[in-house]
């Protein structure tokens, strides 16, 4: 219930504005989103990057509808990428990129618009030796995110995609993608869907994930294990020995701010750990799924606006 709740209001313009305006919640705000610049993004990586943790950077932004806005997205991402190519980071900080910042929500040629944005920031990440991979926004938007993905391996085989465990499709998706050099962030998954489309309960999500999480750590790809689910890290790490799976072979990920500390053992013990790191003026969406993911955190909410 609350769940959904916080997911309806991560849509509504009305609940926006008031939690937008309200100063006492920087410092929850601080907590997920790693600021609001490049200069903030570059130094937020640097210090990563010096904890032996990798990154990917996201710039917040979402369903945008105004054509300049996109433009001045795409440049934000190639300004970013050859700051990465000048620092010399390779793979170790890669970005992660939602297609509906970069076009896809501009109407009917929306793909089509999304898919040359997305090319001219993986041509940035060729530059700077690193790599891309796209987020997954709600079911809608699948089967395009992944025409775009198809269309972008044929010049960058790089190019790696995030997939959701609770939608009932994943299994067969990830079936697909398990081939040499296919990269895939397998997550549970952010927004309200429909029981149609999704598994609801928890139980049932984390078991599509098991099974998704094992077909990919079969095959021949290299997964991107996105959870922060002690169990199914546990699990991960059952797969990585039933599949002789070497540390190089795949990775962890974690978000921002989240489990922290598991973050630094993970990549203690030998493995890659990276984080995602968001940062942008436009946190608003991204930081309301974070609240609906676990109520503790509104509660930290809660009491930031009270003591303001
Ligand atoms: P859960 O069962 O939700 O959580 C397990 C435990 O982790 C919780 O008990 C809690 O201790 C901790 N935890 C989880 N979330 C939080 C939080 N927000 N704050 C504090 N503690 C928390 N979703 C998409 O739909 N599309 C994407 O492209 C996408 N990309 C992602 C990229 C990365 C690197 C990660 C880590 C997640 C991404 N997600 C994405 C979000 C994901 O789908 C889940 O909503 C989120 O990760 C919570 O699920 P969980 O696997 O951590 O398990």
């Amino acid at each position: 219930m609350l769940r959904s709740a916080l997911l309806a209001a991560s849509r509504s313009t009305r609940f926006r504005k008031t939690i937008e305006g309200a100063r006492p919640l920087q410092p929850v705000i601080a907590r997920f989103v790693a600021g609001v610049d490049t200069g903030d993004a570059l130094q937020r990586t640097a210090d990563l990057l010096a904890a032996e943790l990798s990154v990917t950077l996201d710039y917040l932004g979402e369903e945008t509808r105004d054509v300049a806005q996109v433009e001045r997205t795409v440049a934000v991402y190639e300004r970013l990428l050859a700051a990465f190519g000048d620092c010399g980071f390779g793979r170790l900080a890669e970005v992660s990129v939602k297609l509906s910042a970069v076009g896809q929500s501009l109407g009917v040629d929306g793909n089509k618009r999304a898919l040359e944005a997305a090319h001219r920031i993986c041509v940035a990440a060729q530059a700077a030796g690193t790599t891309v991979t796209l987020d997954m926004e709600d079911h809608t938007t699948t089967d395009a995110t992944l025409e775009v993905l198809r269309a972008l391996r044929v010049d960058f085989p790089w190019v790696g995609v995030a997939l959701q465990a609770y939608l009932h499709r994943t299994e067969g998706d990830c079936r697909d993608l398990v081939g040499a050099g296919s990269r895939v962030r397998l997550c549970k998954g952010a927004y309200a869907e429909p029981a149609s489309v999704a598994y609801r309960r928890k139980a049932e999500v984390d078991r599509s994930y098991i099974r998704c999480l094992r077909v990919l750590m079969a095959g021949n790809g290299y997964p991107m294990v996105a959870t922060h689910d002690p169990r199914i890290v546990a699990v991960a790490d059952v797969f990585g020995e039933e599949f002789a799976r070497l540390p190089v072979d795949h990775e962890f990920q974690m978000l921002y701010g989240v489990r922290t500390r598991e973050q630094q053992r993970i990549a203690e013990r030998g493995n890659v750990m990276r984080v995602y790191v968001p940062f942008g003026d436009d946190w608003y969406g991204y930081f309301m799924r974070r609240l609906a993911e676990r109520p503790a955190n509104l509660l930290f909410f809660a009491r930031a606006l009270v003591k303001g």
